[in-house]
């Protein structure tokens, strides 16, 4: 297993039937942007078995986090949905990804759009003070089919406003809009949706999407990601090249090319 390295998982959460999220240890050589990805997985018949995840966690934490869906049938999640503290976990040396703030050009706004587990390099982007410093207003969008799929939805409202490093910061410029498609809630329909319709920014109390002061980045289910940028695009934004060359939007290119 020399190219993953083992830690421990130390807690394990589970949102619902098709939905957890897991604590595990950190080694200091894995370093990261808020917004990576790194390979993770299980020890099956004494290979690996790993799939890509975005860390969670913020990359000041002692710890990494995971949020992961159960497919059924899934090769790795159908196990990994059943790990507890003290099990090992692989983890590969080297985190990547495209989805990072610095791939964005300067604006005033900055709009995470996410369905589903897209919401996982998010959590690790509204813990990083450098978001806020360098976006005046964050608008965190998180479009799901269940209620119970809003994971860290009372984290992000009630625990995150305390956060002692950015608390302040998260409480005068985060604004977080869950949305939710097959039950009835504060906001519902997909997210895509609000956005077209106007319905998002009526609620936010906030002006429609700009090219000149908006920025974003987009991460979720394919097709979520193919309308979105088709959306974006239409609105004049530009969509970053490829890693390391700014844009007015990013995306997780590596679920795109799945
Ligand atoms: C860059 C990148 C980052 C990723 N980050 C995460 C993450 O943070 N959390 C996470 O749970 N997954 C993430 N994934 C997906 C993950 O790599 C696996 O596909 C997932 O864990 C299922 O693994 P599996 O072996 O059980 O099933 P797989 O054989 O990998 O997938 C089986 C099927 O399940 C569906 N599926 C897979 N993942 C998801 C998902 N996240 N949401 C909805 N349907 C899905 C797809 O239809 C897929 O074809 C990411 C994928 C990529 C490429």
């Amino acid at each position: 297993m020399a190219a993953y390295d083992e830690v421990r998982v130390l807690d394990v959460h589970h949102w619902n039937e098709s939905l957890f999220s897991f604590k595990t240890g950190r080694l200091p050589s894995l370093r990261f942007r808020n917004g990576h990805f790194v390979m993770i997985g299980l020890e099956v018949d004494g290979k690996p078995l790993v799939r890509a995840y975005s860390i969670a966690s913020p990359n000041y934490a002692e710890h990494l986090e995971f949020l992961s869906i159960k497919v059924p049938d899934g090769p790795l999640t159908s196990r990994l949905q059943h790990v507890r503290a003290g099990d090992p976990l692989l983890i590969g040396h080297k985190s990547v990804g495209t989805l990072v703030i610095d791939d964005l050009r300067p604006g005033q706004r900055l709009f995470l759009f996410a369905t589903g587990t897209g919401l996982a390099p998010y959590m690790a982007i509204i813990q990083d003070p450098e978001t806020y410093e360098r976006f005046e207003s964050v608008v965190l969008i998180h479009g799901v089919r269940l209620v119970s799929e809003l994971a860290y939805s009372s984290f992000i409202r009630e625990v995150l406003p305390g956060h002692e490093l950015i608390g302040e910061m998260v409480s005068r410029q985060l604004v977080y809009y869950p949305t939710v498609t097959r039950e009835a809630f504060l906001h519902t329909g997909r997210l895509t949706t609000a956005i077209q319709s106007g319905q998002l920014f009526r609620d936010l109390g906030q002006p429609p999407l700009n090219a000149e002061t908006d920025r974003a980045m987009i991460c979720g289910s394919p097709a979520m990601l193919k309308e979105t940028s088709a959306m974006l695009d239409a609105l004049g934004l530009a969509i970053s090249p490829k890693a390391g060359e700014q844009g007015d939007y990013v995306i997780e290119r590596a679920f795109v090319e799945r």
